[in-house]
């Protein structure tokens, strides 16, 4: 990956002493950097929770009609307002025609997903015939598996994180004994070295250089949900294709929160949900991306009427006219309520171009490690308690993380997560140390960060007492 094009550090000192306080962490800041912010406007296209609205949320500690502090757009993204309005015409359209609607504008049914392929495929870096919207993104990871995971005697592993997301190991577990092979040998886990909480590009290197020869596919994710690292994919890539494995990528932590260039990067195949960065609602329509170079490839798969071509779909004479590139993999016809959402989304990120998205998170989350680092940095001269300390353990190098930090308590975070809740943050607590907070390009803004390192102060200064 090329190196950072961005140096947080001298942006905000530029601030600063534009703004003329003595640090970045006077109050003052975060106001001034919104009114400089070109995209901050984005946020009014989204419905964005109030306090009085969240549950959990101890109205007396907090104005209830204001903004609420929602950090969790790594767990599920917050609605488009547009996404209602279009949801509202299918259901009319559905009302009014029935069946017909499956030809009718706007959003045919049967030709849903093709609706919204080609923005997809421009957040993605991909030709629209490599990509392809349909079921979930674990069903996804089993399709494509089930086409590229042909194991052999002596090739038959699957390289994947030791910290894989639990949903991805197991469907790549029940892969391996599908295919006739034992996990214990064939699933190969990489863990960061001793006292490391990231893995590194090298190492994934150079173990795929050594035992290349027996790995069938390397599958990592992206982005890793538990620590924000993201891989640095055009080289791994090139590594496992170097020792002709096939190279998967599980993208639900980088879809919309990243720019990819999945078919320069020469990817394999790839999958990922849309309801996270992606803003679609629990459940939304996942994604896949097959190469170009497969576009013509007839390898065995798992099939249905819609991995036939649409010319000749409906002769229902039951000759197999295999759909071109990843169109190809798709197995039932598009789900219209699914496919409004993604819909939705791009309507409303047209016109911003993931370069421009890409730098406001650089700037969002890297406040927000400045806060953190001043405020709750065990060796910080500022910090404001001398037992409870937290640190970030995701990657400094901006170029190596999305938007997520994953801070990592000295204390369980038990009773400071349930302070916060009352006080209207929602954010993602993984027991006993880490809370994962994710200021979102889309629709955060520098006023939310503020606000939640001062929830934060406030929330470790009751927990701070009781211990
Ligand atoms: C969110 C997430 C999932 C969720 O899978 P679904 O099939 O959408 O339920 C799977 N894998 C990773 C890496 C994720 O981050």
């Amino acid at each position: 990956m090329s190196s950072a094009a961005f140096d947080v550090q001298a942006w905000l000192q530029e601030e600063v002493n534009h703004l003329g306080v003595p640090d970045a962490s006077d109050s003052s800041l975060a106001a001034h950097l919104l009114a400089k912010d070109p995209l901050a406007d984005l946020r009014n296209q989204f419905e964005y929770p109030k306090n009085a609205t969240l549950p959990d949320v101890d109205q007396s500690l907090v104005d209830p009609s204001a903004d609420s502090i929602y950090l969790c757009g790594n767990s599920l993204g917050l609605m488009p307002k547009a996404t209602r309005r279009i949801m509202n015409e299918q259901l009319d359209k559905w009302a009014q025609v029935g069946v017909f609607g499956h030809l009718s504008q706007p959003v045919p049914w049967a030709h849903g997903d093709e609706c919204a392929v080609d923005g997809v495929a421009k957040l993605v870096g991909a030709d629209p015939v490599e990509v392809t919207l349909m079921n979930g993104l674990t069903v996804n990871i089993h399709i494509l598996l089930t086409a590229f995971y042909t194991p052999t005697a002596q090739r038959h592993k699957i390289l994947l994180e030791s910290r894989a997301f639990p949903s991805d190991h197991y469907a790549i577990e029940s892969q391996i004994r599908l295919k006739g092979f034992d996990p214990a040998t064939s699933m190969v886990c990489m863990s960061p070295r001793e006292g490391e909480e990231t893995l590194r590009t090298e190492d994934i290197v150079k173990y795929i250089e050594e035992e290349g020869d027996s790995i069938a596919v390397v599958f990592f994710s992206g982005i890793q949900y538990f620590t924000g690292q993201l891989f640095d994919m055009e080289t791994i890539t090139r590594a496992g294709q170097a020792k002709d494995c096939f190279v998967g990528w599980d993208l639900a932590h980088a879809f919309a929160n990243v720019p990819l260039k999945l078919h320069e990067w020469n990817v394999d195949f790839a999958c990922w949900c849309s309801y996270k960065y992606g803003c679609t609602g629990a459940g939304g329509l996942a994604g896949a991306f097959v190469h170009e170079r497969f576009k013509d490839d007839k390898r065995e798969r798992m099939l249905g009427w819609w991995s036939h071509k649409m010319s000749t779909r409906f002769n229902m004479d039951n000759v197999l006219d295999l759909d071109e590139g990843a169109a190809g993999y798709r197995i039932s016809n598009p789900p219209v309520h699914l496919v409004v959402p993604v819909i939705g989304f791009l309507e409303t990120v047209k016109g911003v171009e993931m370069e421009d998205l890409r730098r406001r998170s650089y700037k969002l989350t890297g406040y927000l490690e400045y806060l953190i680092d001043h405020f709750f940095g065990a060796s910080s001269s500022a910090r404001v308690s001398n037992k409870i300390s937290c640190q970030s353990i995701t990657p400094k190098e901006i170029d190596q993380r999305g938007c997520q930090l994953s801070l990592k308590f000295n204390v369980s975070i038990d009773r400071i997560y349930k302070e916060l809740v009352k006080r209207g943050v929602a954010v993602d607590k993984r027991y006993p140390y880490i809370i994962r907070v994710a200021p979102v390009h889309l629709y955060n803004s520098f006023i939310d960060i503020r606000r939640f390192v001062d929830v934060l102060i406030e929330s470790v200064r009751i927990v701070e007492k009781e211990l």
